[in-house]
């Protein structure tokens, strides 16, 4: 199957403003994870309870959360994950 792939907004950059975008998040525990805009519905949503890799692959693939809504549902790639987790504290 086909990895939908995020690209990453400004880490500067507060709001999910274009769909299919991500940004880092601290969750629980310090634990980096990341929120992200629905390709489909522009809904946030976040990936505390998916584990990321090093090279931005999210396992398991990801149901949008608002799934009575719309169908959303990939395997998902984080584009440029690894330069944005190193590059920020
Ligand atoms: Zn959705």
């Amino acid at each position: 199957m086909e990895r939908y792939v995020f690209q990453k907004v400004q880490p500067d950059d507060v709001w999910l403003k274009e769909k299919g975008t991500y940004k880092i998040a601290t969750g629980s525990g310090g634990k980096k994870t990341a929120i992200l805009s629905c390709p489909k519905c522009g809904e946030s949503q976040s990936l505390s309870e998916h584990t990321i890799d090093n090279n931005g692959e999210v396992n398991p693939s990801v149901v949008c959360y608002f799934k009575e809504k719309c169908d959303f549902h990939e395997w998902v790639t984080l584009a440029n994950y690894k330069e944005l987790i190193n590059g920020k504290s």
